[in-house]
């Protein structure tokens, strides 16, 4: 038997399981256990825990992405990495996903939406008119739509960058997916120290002043997530909630 299959077969018998393999109380055993580590001890580990195919990993190609991808490549060189190609990205974006897959070796593979429900959204501007919607057709429906194929789903979420972000555990069950957040407790200053020690690099809009950066149509320049639908109540995509 695997080290991971004998670890997630101890987490199951200690506390038992649901269809997802885990109970309430087995994730709160999670938390429990992981809290105290590092976030790159909790990412080592969570690939001894739990099957390596069982996890997901995404990332919006955004703009300080190269952070969690250069951590993930060191831990896990393997691991496919998927994107949500909404199809309303900045060229900047496509073109530092390209970067970044080369950089640092990666395997991405773009989730794309039903292009008949992404062609209603160009031409009913849904962005403008019903944001939340625009995001379900672009975003959330082509993610559910591999999410089934996996048990954990790893963010790179950090706690500091909304309240919504601060409110989450390390593990949280979640649409019908272990959510695990290693790096709710990195602060900005080690976040920052970690990019200037291994010289990563940003996004090409953040030197024009964009430090969240989503589709071209939601996105203006501006500090912390300030810049994401200016005017509008909406501040996150429903991905992580
Ligand atoms: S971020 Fe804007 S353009 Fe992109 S999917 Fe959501 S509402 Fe649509």
């Amino acid at each position: 038997m695997k080290t991971a299959e004998i670890a997630s077969a101890n987490i199951i018998s200690r506390v038992g399981s649901n269809n997802l393999g885990l109970s309430k109380e087995a994730i709160e055993k999670l938390n429990q256990e992981y809290l105290p580590l590092h976030f790159e001890e909790r990412i080592r580990r969570v690939y001894q825990d739990f099957e390596p195919q069982d996890i997901l990993v995404t990332s919006s190609f955004a703009a300080t992405s190269a952070y969690f991808l250069h951590i993930i490549a060191g831990i896990r060189p393997e691991q496919v990495i998927h994107f949500v190609n909404t199809g309303y990205h900045f060229s900047e974006t496509l073109n530092y996903r390209d970067y970044l897959t080369e950089k640092y070796s990666l395997t991405v593979e773009d989730l794309t939406p039903d292009k008949h429900l992404h062609a209603y959204s160009q031409s009913e501007h849904l962005w403008e008119s019903d944001p939340d919607l625009c995001c379900s057709v672009n975003k959330i429906k082509p993610l559910e739509e591999v999410k089934s194929r996996y048990k954990v789903w790893i963010s790179s979420l950090m706690g500091w960058q909304s309240d919504h972000r601060a409110s989450l555990n390390i593990f949280e069950e979640r649409r019908g997916i272990i959510k695990f957040n290693p790096m709710l407790d990195v602060t900005k200053e080690e976040r920052d120290a970690y990019i200037a020690k291994h010289d990563l690099p940003f996004h090409p809009l953040v030197a024009e002043g964009y430090e969240s950066i989503g589709c071209s149509h939601c996105t203006v320049k501006g500090e912390g997530r300030a810049g994401r639908w200016q005017g509008k109540e909406k501040t996150e995509c429903g991905l992580h909630l």
